[in-house]
């Protein structure tokens, strides 16, 4: 049966990016997969359309996908708009509520080409092959109560809540867990159990899990030592599983370690194995529409999805061998070329993939 995705480019370099992502998506169907195709609407694509940055159609096309690839969202443009819940970011976080993503799989893998272009010595990043799992759809982000109130001596105060449901540590470690088996069987869980109680949960959970796999090696970090860490010895880990506010901020320090923002994709699933794929850089609209942006993260971004949403794991790996292929020709976009190698444009780049694609 033909599987479905649902293709949104949004805003700003989205467009250029997700073109050559479908590129490759067409090269994995003439190689036989069997899928269909459609595009709509998101962020401020969709507000300059329609007004609001997730419309109904786009909301129903993605709960019938069985996945969906989306380039970026936002913009200047879009930046005053007043009205927090009609800006472009809405539009993702709408996605992720009502299809209940609440799993986000970030890996952080250095590819021996870049290793140069990485802020950390090469010899403690090359080789660096991390995937951290964050929880994505609970936490301090969406606790309740919080807002920001008045005392009667009129002074304010913020507050938010930082809850986990059992369940909801449970779904999260069981994916980790998993994924941990599929890799190197080693799973370390970030919490902060000395301070916070519900990490303390959070804790307890994981050794519980913890049985139900043996094969798998579980450790517990804090989060000030796992920020350490990364930048001192980042190839220490394997799977790392983690809450939402913790996962938001090391996901992007383990990012940087690989030196390029355009190389990292991103996978954000439910229970159900539905998928939103994209990559983690952002619009970046001070290149778009200029042939510069790297289209790498989200065709590495479409062998997520053949891996985790189509369970199409040869031609996942296929896509993977290109990219190395392209690397190994010397071939870079601007964020990731330097001396000695060949600078090649946004659809250059995805042309060459495709290219390497079809040789293996
Ligand atoms: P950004 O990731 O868009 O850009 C940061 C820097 O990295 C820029 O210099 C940009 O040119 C560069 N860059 C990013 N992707 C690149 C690529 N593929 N190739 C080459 N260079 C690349 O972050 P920002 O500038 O903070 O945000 C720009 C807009 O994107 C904002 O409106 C922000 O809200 C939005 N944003 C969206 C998402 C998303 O859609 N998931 C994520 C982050 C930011």
């Amino acid at each position: 049966m033909s599987r479905k995705i649902l293709v949104l480019p949004g805003d700003g370099i989205g467009p250029e990016i997700t073109a050559e992502a479908i590129k490759v998506l067409d090269a994995c169907r003439a190689a036989g997969l069997d899928i269909e195709l459609s595009e709509g609407k998101v962020g401020g694509d969709a507000i300059d359309a329609t007004g609001v940055p997730l419309p109904d159609e786009t909301l129903e096309a993605a709960k019938a996908a069985d996945a969906i690839l989306l380039g970026a969202v936002g913009g200047p443009k879009w930046d005053k708009l007043e009205d927090i819940s009609k800006r472009p970011e809405k539009g993702l976080l709408g996605l992720r509520k009502h299809l209940n993503l609440y799993a986000n799989l970030r890996p952080a893998l250095l590819y021996p080409q870049l290793a140069e272009a990485s802020s950390l010595k090469p010899e403690i990043v090359s080789g660096l092959d991390i995937m951290i799992v964050r929880e994505l759809t609970g936490g301090i982000y969406f606790g309740q109560p919080r807002g920001i109130e008045q005392r009667d001596d009129g002074t304010r105060y913020g507050y938010n809540t930082y809850v986990y449901d059992e369940h909801e540590i449970r779904r999260i470690g069981r994916t980790a867990f998993e994924l941990a088996q599929k890799r190197g069987k080693k799973l370390c869980s970030v919490d902060k159990a000395n301070v916070l109680e519900v990490t303390i949960l959070w804790r307890e959970i994981m050794n519980d899990l913890a049985r139900d796999y043996p094969d798998v090696e579980l450790s517990h970090m804090y989060v000030d030592n796992a920020a350490m860490q990364l930048v001192r010895a980042p190839k220490q880990f394997d799977v790392i599983v983690t809450g939402n506010m913790f996962g938001d901020i090391l996901s992007d320090e383990a990012a940087m370690l690989t030196g390029s923002i355009g190389m990292l994709p991103s996978a954000s699933l439910n229970e159900q194995g539905q998928g939103m794929y994209e990559p983690c850089h952002g619009s970046a609209p001070d290149i778009a529409g200029q042939g510069l942006a790297n289209p790498l993260a989200t065709i590495l971004s479409v062998a997520m999805m053949l891996r985790y949403s189509l369970a199409e794991f040869e031609l996942a790996e296929r896509i993977e061998q290109a990219v190395g292929d392209v690397l190994d020709q010397g071939l870079r976009t601007a964020d990731i070329a330097y001396a000695g190698t060949q600078q090649v444009s946004t659809s250059e780049m995805g042309d060459a993939v495709v290219a390497a694609f079809n040789k293996r």
